[in-house]
């Protein structure tokens, strides 16, 4: 079934399934849910068409935040007698903005063997199919509710790639403060309906984006990426674009740093000195 040396030590396996698209389910998933004794479910209402679609009639049981303490007491006595529990949320990779890390550590710290069995995730997929200018991100799960909250969030992460979850009917709101806060030159990419019928992205700026889901079927799941504004040394990224670009049009980093901090309200020289390590 499986080539994972010492599969017969593992107690718990995190099994991932699809956020959208049923075909997303992978082969060792299915094997996996059919072999344990137990699988621990958010919504055992959600699960249980995709466990039948994949002729898997294993006993379930609800895992979610309102009663994953007294659950993982129960799951960690099965487990104790021997038996092999699967873990997995509505859609997706449980753990991730979803229930699963109490149940995790709590059995990390008792030395039980856990085990993932990895598959779709909103983050990974978006982030495969968006453009993106660097390595880095960071994720944060769902975006904090309330404008003062968003404020000092999109503050702390001016410096990164952000990803985060937010809901439909939310978005046109959270988009507004983004404006509000970051200003016009904000980038962001807007991922919809993942692996579905509906998928879309939509990358541009926030102004530009907000326009279009004036216009357009706000409906679904969404996933959205804002853009870093400032490096991880607090370096203006569109102060850069404009001096990557004057370096492009065949200017001297001199001529750019006269340039630039005429026009606009820079340090000469911090444009000269950052002039000189662009390339
Ligand atoms: N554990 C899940 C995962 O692995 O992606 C995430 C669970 S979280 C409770 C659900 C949120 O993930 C949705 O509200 C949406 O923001 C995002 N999401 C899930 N599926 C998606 C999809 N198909 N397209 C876009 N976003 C999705």
């Amino acid at each position: 079934m499986t080539n994972l040396k010492k599969e017969n030590d593992i107690q718990l396996y995190v099994v991932a399934t699809p956020i959208g698209n049923r075909a997303d389910m992978t082969f060792r998933a299915v094997d996996i849910l059919k072999s344990v004794d137990l699988i621990a479910c958010e919504d055992c209402r959600t699960s249980a068409p995709l466990l039948e679609y994949y002729g898997i009639s294993t006993k379930l049981v609800s895992y979610h935040k309102f009663n994953e303490k007294q659950r993982t007491l129960e799951i960690l006595k099965l487990i104790d007698e021997g038996k092999k529990v699967a873990l997995i949320s509505d859609a997706g990779t449980p753990c991730i903005s979803d229930p699963g890390r109490v149940l995790v550590q709590e059995l990390f710290e008792k030395g039980v063997r856990v085990s993932a069995v990895p598959g779709a995730c909103a983050v990974p997929a978006f982030l495969s199919m968006v453009p993106r200018f660097g390595e880095e991100f960071s994720f944060i799960g769902f975006v904090p509710r309330g404008e003062k909250q968003q404020q000092e969030f999109f503050e702390k992460y001016r410096s990164f790639d952000t990803v985060f979850y937010e809901s439909a009917n939310r978005l046109q709101d959270t988009m507004q403060n983004i404006l509000e806060f970051r200003g016009e030159k904000t980038f962001i990419s807007v991922g919809r309906e993942l692996t579905k019928i509906y998928e879309e992205i939509r990358y541009g700026t926030i102004k530009e984006v907000i326009k279009y889901f004036e216009n357009n079927t706000l409906k679904g799941e969404i996933v959205c990426l804002l853009y870093a504004q400032k490096t991880a040394d607090g370096d203006d990224l569109d102060l850069i674009d404009k001096i990557r670009k004057l370096k492009k049009s065949g200017y001297s980093d001199k001529d750019i740093s006269t340039i630039l901090s005429s026009l606009f309200d820079v340090n000469k020289n911090k444009v000269y000195k950052l002039s000189l390590n662009i390339k």
